[in-house]
């Protein structure tokens, strides 16, 4: 049976700063929403002014969950310590399965103009936070991209009703993660598992989300995230021309125990975290 989710909190970002100096948004890991299961954290970065940027990401360990950074404008590159290294352009993903543990850097591969993105971070389960560390990185050009009326999806995890399917595969939490436009009135309806936690955050433009009556946020707009009630459906109008982000994955349900860049389930396994990265076994 169809039911449409509602929209059931609007969550603002806070002004951040992490790396070395670099300024951002957080959306999820902060004080008003310190986690959604299975993502602990969204960061939005844009900006082109070089000392917003410039500093980028030196060298730094992860252990236990996967980062997902989604470039919008600009260059990144990559460098980690088991000789992986690459340059994410616009509209390119890297997926990152730290795993066990990774050192790497991520920094600016620009000195002037727009660099824009996000950063997303996914929970591995408790069986999984040791696995091998794994990359998949995708060009926009290798990102399925499905064309409505009015309405472009790019896939970039997870499968649409008309079976597009995402160029990333994650077998934890059986990840969405789609870029959406839409121009003025156009609509974007679609399936979401019920057991999926579901959130969508605007980057241009505004929208109005269609579900059962006694919702009382219809609408949503740039910089916002709106993080979705239960049912199966979504049903997105564009109130002018938009542009947003769908993400959704199951949650673990598993007890988090997280200190920055580590993310474990007991407090035993971050002085563990700890203890390995210092005697250099990551
Ligand atoms: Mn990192």
């Amino acid at each position: 049976m169809k039911q449409l989710r509602p929209i059931k909190q609007l969550i603002k970002g806070m002004p951040s700063t992490d790396g070395d100096g670099v300024q951002l948004t957080r959306i999820i890991g902060t004080p008003y929403l310190d986690m959604l299961d299975p993502f602990l954290l969204l960061d939005a970065f844009g900006s082109d002014k070089p000392q917003d940027y410039i500093g980028g990401f030196p060298s730094h360990p992860h252990r236990g969950f996967e980062t997902v950074t989604y470039m919008l404008a600009g260059k990144m590159r990559h460098k980690d310590n088991a000789g992986n290294e690459g340059v994410i352009e616009a509209g390119g993903v890297q997926w990152m399965t730290a795993g066990k543990g990774i050192i790497h850097s991520e920094m600016p591969e620009q000195e002037q103009g727009l660099l824009a993105g996000f950063q997303l971070w996914v929970n591995l389960p408790a069986s999984h936070k040791m696995t091998e560390p794994r990359y998949q990185e995708n060009s926009k050009q290798e990102i399925p991209v499905e064309v409505r009326e009015g309405c472009k999806i790019s896939v970039i995890a997870g499968t649409t009703k008309n079976n597009t399917q995402g160029v990333v595969n994650n077998k934890f939490v059986d990840p969405n993660y789609w870029h959406v436009s839409l121009t003025k009135n156009s609509a974007l309806s679609e399936l979401i598992a019920e057991d999926h936690n579901a959130f969508i955050y605007v980057i241009e433009g505004s929208l109005s989300v269609v579900a059962e009556l006694d919702s009382k946020i219809k609408s949503v707009t740039k910089g916002e995230l709106a993080i979705f009630g239960s049912g199966n459906e979504i049903e997105l109008l564009a109130d002018e021309d938009v542009e947003f982000l769908v993400i959704s994955g199951r949650p673990l349900n598993e007890p988090i125990e997280r200190a920055g860049p580590f993310v474990m389930n007991t407090k035993e396994e971050i002085h563990q975290a700890f203890a390995d990265y210092r005697s250099g076994q990551f």
